[in-house]
């Protein structure tokens, strides 16, 4: 594809998402599988940043986010909603799952969408209202109860500074709000928005990123520029890695990613099991592959490279350490496990 002067600029890079098949093929060739995926109805968004689309070659990274036959399926225990946050929704633009935590969505929108995204049912379809924000500010205002708010959606770095900046002032103004995170792809799929008046603002306001790296291809020269601007600037920073079949579900894979987070200030967090949500069984692998990718971890490489292994409970349960074959059973296609308060939830195991 051919890049403008302006790739570096990062209105450019969204104003020039890749969108339809056509402007994809312009910049890559797709095989008749992947073609054939763009016919009729996708079921989930599709864009790309012409930054992204310039890693595709990585025939790891491509499959993240090119369209394939695969979504249309729906697996035995897949929801369009399998965190069952709809059930938690305080304010159009609030989640209030647990007491002390709210997930505030932002911005439904996404500069690159990936396949497998819990929030398929809502990223990309609507534009986002930022004076319907006024009631979720409220809300958190009256609810004394919330210490931690995290920011998500969507994509919240893909907002403008002055947008951003007038959220994270109304939060950091809130005073039993002591901690306030952001969920974002950005670094990695349109690393030209990390510019210095952004890092001020997150300076400012004593910002968190929590950051969503699944492969070392993804550790551009620009992914890591931005990375290591946002440490200079004292930003925290970590990753939530999802694990994804065939993507990164071996032991050098994710070694690679982990020394190379670590190189950049990023902390390795979550390994994620993927979510079961509707479309995503070709992504999933089993319980027992990512318990035994962990153990090949401990002990192999350094534990600062080492994230913690969780199942984000179906139906709500949160996110649950798992350390060993100990923790769960099997009952049918399901495996079955407890959570923090010893409830037990179910993941439709895809093996
Ligand atoms: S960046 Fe996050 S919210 Fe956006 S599509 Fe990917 S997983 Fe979903």
């Amino acid at each position: 594809m051919h890049q403008s002067e302006n790739s570096n600029d990062w209105k450019w890079q969204v104003a020039n998402r890749i969108a339809t098949r056509e402007q994809l093929e312009k910049q890559i060739v797709l095989t008749e599988e992947e073609r054939s995926a763009f016919d009729g109805d996708i079921p989930l968004s599709f864009a790309v940043t012409p930054h992204y689309a310039s890693l595709l070659n990585n025939e790891a990274l491509r499959r993240t986010v090119i369209p394939t036959a695969h979504e249309h399926k729906h697996g035995t225990g897949e929801l369009a909603d399998p965190l069952g946050e709809e059930d938690h929704r305080a304010t159009p633009h609030l989640i209030h799952t647990y007491p002390d935590k709210v997930l505030f969505l932002a911005t439904p929108f996404c500069s690159t969408y990936c396949r497998y995204c819990t929030r398929s049912r809502l990223v990309g379809k609507s534009p986002a209202n930022f004076q319907a924000l006024e009631e979720s500010f409220q809300y958190i205002e009256t609810h004394a109860e919330i210490r931690d708010v995290l920011l998500s959606g969507g994509d919240p770095l893909t907002m403008t500074d002055p947008v951003l900046d007038e959220i994270l002032s109304r939060l950091r103004n809130i005073p039993h709000v002591r901690m306030v995170r952001i969920g974002s792809k950005v670094p990695i799929v349109l690393p030209m928005r990390i510019t210095d008046e952004l890092c001020s603002i997150l300076r400012k306001h004593r910002v968190w990123l929590s950051l969503h790296f699944i492969h070392a291809a993804e550790l551009s020269t620009q992914t890591q520029a931005a990375c290591r601007k946002l440490s200079d600037h004292g930003i925290g920073m970590v990753s939530q890695t999802v694990l994804l079949k065939g993507i990164n579900d071996d032991t050098q894979t994710l070694t690679e990613l982990f020394y190379g987070l670590l190189e950049i200030n990023v902390k390795p967090y979550y390994l994620l099991q993927c979510d079961p949500v509707r479309g995503s069984a070709h992504f999933r692998t089993t319980v027992e592959k990512g318990i035994e990718l962990i153990r090949s971890l401990h002990g192999n490489i350094s534990g600062l490279a080492v994230p913690q292994y969780v199942i984000d409970a179906p139906g709500g349960g949160g996110k649950v350490p798992i350390l060993g074959h100990d923790q769960i059973r099997r009952e049918g296609g399901d495996v079955v496990f407890r959570n923090y308060e010893g409830k037990e939830y179910r993941y439709p195991d895809p093996a």
